[in-house]
């Protein structure tokens, strides 16, 4: 599976003559290197964690400090000798900008992704894709939801415009933070285009402008990107830019009102929406609560386990329990 990070068990891989003698010693990174990234997240959720303590939302604070605390894998077998871990059992406080669990949901979105679209593929074997950035304007932070609200309605005024191409559509929401503080909301969205749409239905770049900047009721060119993807490439290959994060980690600890004002500006607003054709295949995209463990969580009931516990001070995974 094309993935920029491991799934937390899926991929990792232990060599047959790793010591897991010394429990207390042993890190999780130590163990399963692939495992690295639960260390990265869990720590910018400890930033997340302190950004919300004191605030209105002190109540998140808590949520997100015993989100992930304590991670169970089981010992699976991988090809030859060696064996992996795959994640078993974890809590998780399912916040929208907690660290952890974006990074868990944006993994469980790809994993399906990848599962579903060469489905389609297959089903509409001469249909065509479409990669589609819409933005708008910067907005001050404050206005965040209105200018989201204001895209949501554009788009849906856009994917009924007649001359609209795509007979399916994948769309998600991501929203950076300019320089001067300002939010960049912007939309991803994957098209399911028919074939002719590259005879007498083709769309010029300029022209998709005008249809956005009349969707959006705008009195400006807004910028946009159109990229077609290559006649027998997959739309797979765009899934990691299409559903990485709402918001990146980065922004997300970079300024604790800034990040308190995102909290309350996103409440509730959805963050991926899927139509035509797409719909059915992707629906689950759009449904909470999600799969944030994995498949076949439960495991055989006599598989090894580990546990690990999260370390603040160390921001690091250490083993806390080992059997067999
Ligand atoms: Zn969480």
């Amino acid at each position: 599976m094309p993935d920029d990070e491991s799934s937390g068990g899926v991929a990792s891989s232990i060599p047959p003559d790793s010591s897991i003698s010394n429990s207390e010693q042993v890190t999780l990174s130590d163990v399963s290197p692939q495992d690295k990234p639960w260390d990265k997240h869990r720590a910018f959720a400890d930033r997340v964690e302190g950004f919300y303590a004191g605030s209105d939302f002190h109540r998140y604070s808590d949520r997100i400090h015993y989100c992930s605390e304590l991670l169970q894998f089981g010992i699976v077998p991988d090809v030859g000798d060696r064996s992996k871990l795959k994640l078993r059992a974890a809590r998780f406080c399912r916040l929208r900008h907690c660290p952890v669990c974006q990074w868990r949901r944006s993994l469980m979105w790809k994993a399906k992704a990848y599962k579903v679209l060469p489905k389609v593929v297959e089903a509409h074997p001469t249909h065509r894709w479409l990669f589609l950035t819409l933005t708008q304007k910067n907005a001050p932070i404050e206005r965040l939801r209105e200018t989201l609200s204001e895209m949501n309605r554009a788009f849906g005024r856009l994917v009924k415009l007649k001359v609209f191409p795509a007979e399916g559509w994948l769309r998600s929401t991501e929203v950076t933070k300019g320089r001067d503080g300002n939010a960049h909301p912007h939309f991803h969205c994957l098209l399911l285009v028919p074939r002719s749409y590259f005879g007498r239905n083709y769309i010029k770049q300029s022209e998709w402008v005008a249809l956005w900047r009349k969707s959006m009721r705008l009195d400006y060119d807004p910028v946009l990107d159109v990229q077609a993807v290559r006649e027998g490439s997959q739309p797979m290959e765009l899934v990691p830019e299409l559903l990485k994060y709402c918001v990146k980690e980065s922004d997300l600890v970079s300024d604790r009102e800034w990040f308190l004002e995102l909290t309350r500006q996103m409440h509730k607003m959805r963050c991926i929406a899927t139509g035509g054709i797409l719909k059915q295949y992707l629906k689950e995209l759009e449904e909470e609560p999600e799969d944030l463990i994995g498949e076949n969580a439960t495991g055989e009931t006599d598989e090894a386990k580990l546990c690990f516990g999260w370390k603040r001070k160390e921001k690091r995974y250490r083993m806390i329990d080992y059997q067999i």
